[in-house]
């Protein structure tokens, strides 16, 4: 075949020699400016229509740049090369090296722009800043019980669970959290979130809970609802002591359902559905509890020091109890004195 450019006598492309047709033929096409945009709150870059969280601004760069590189439907990229360059603390220039292939040709093309990262707010932390809300978690306590460490640890443990539903989403966000009633009404972007909010508190500390829909407006002929979901907490925690019909019993765990226990008397473990308890009456927590020196042991009584009176005692020990050191932790109550533990 003939080259109907140069006349060479050799395999053609278009009835071009491989010279000839890579002279008229570029594979490869990239804008000499691009814009980078980045969120001023977040952080976040826009990288093909989603707000994506990158470590080094380098990588963003290289992203997007690679992101708009047009290439040739019929041709082939073997290999890509990158060179950035920061002309400022908001710019870059790119060198751009793609190894292209065309049937059995192969050609390294050059390219260079210009990225410019452009700062403006993201959809998220617009909705952020204008207080946007889907759903409400109220969580309140039961009688005026609500220490500030549990209070410290509720705030936590609500904010965890949005952080860790936030890697997944960039719809997930706790617009505020704000002091309520002795409790909190944490303010949630979504209702699906604020619902498993909820129910993680309820599984946590076996909460009871409600929740109802009111009209907020209408957007595009749909209604707009929020959720506000109401949990409130049992009077007990676990580790409390609490009183039930004469026996006294240690709250062991706290779930969805029931509560573990265990008698204190004589130690047995039951179960018991979190709707039995919930007036029950907290008599101590674990702040209540105090150590008694052991004085002696026999199978099935320990001889402890009465820790307010010195006395020597003797006391049954609960199955299942083994003592493990010199003194055990017993709680105090009406002259009679309970195991609690090791
Ligand atoms: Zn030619
Ligand atoms: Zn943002």
């Amino acid at each position: 075949m003939f080259c109907v450019k140069c006349g060479k006598e050799e395999k053609t492309y278009d009835s071009l020699c491989a010279t000839c047709y890579l002279q008229r033929n570029r594979f490869t096409n990239l804008d000499e400016q691009l814009e980078l945009q980045q969120c001023a709150h977040c952080d976040d870059y826009l990288m093909d229509k989603k707000w994506v969280h990158y470590e080094d601004e380098l990588d963003a760069v290289y992203d997007h740049v690679t992101a708009n590189l047009l290439v040739r439907e019929d041709a082939l990229v073997r290999d890509l090369d990158l060179e950035v360059q920061e002309i400022d603390r908001k710019s870059y220039r790119v060198l751009v090296y793609v190894t292209v292939a065309y049937e059995d040709l192969e050609v390294i093309e050059e390219s260079e722009t210009i990225v410019r990262i452009k700062r403006e707010s993201c959809p998220k932390c617009n909705k952020i800043h204008g207080n946007y809300y889907e759903s409400i978690v109220q969580v309140r306590p039961t009688g005026k019980r609500f220490s500030d460490n549990e209070r410290e640890e509720l705030l936590q443990r609500a904010m965890s669970h949005i952080e860790n539903a936030s890697r997944d989403s960039r719809d997930a966000f706790m617009a505020k959290a704000v002091e309520a009633h002795s409790g909190y009404d944490f303010y949630i972007s979504t209702i699906a979130l604020g619902k498993t909010l909820a129910r993680d508190l309820v599984s946590t500390y076996g909460a009871d809970y409600k929740e109802s829909a009111s009209l907020h407006g209408r957007k595009d002929g749909v209604d707009i609802y929020r959720v506000t979901y109401l949990v409130r907490l049992p009077p007990y925690r676990v580790r409390d002591i609490i009183e039930l019909n004469d026996k006294l019993y240690l709250i062991r765990s706290t779930g969805p359902q029931m509560a573990r226990l265990r008698e204190l008397k004589h130690g047995d473990n039951l179960s018991i559905s979190n709707d039995r308890l919930r007036n029950v009456n907290v008599i101590g927590t674990k702040d209540d509890v105090v150590e008694a020196v052991v004085l002696g042991e026999e199978k099935r009584e320990l001889q402890l020091m009465h820790p307010r009176s010195f006395a020597t005692i003797e006391i049954r020990k609960p199955q299942g109890f083994e003592r493990e050191g010199d003194a055990v932790k017993v709680f105090l109550y009406n002259d009679e004195i309970y195991i609690i533990g090791n």
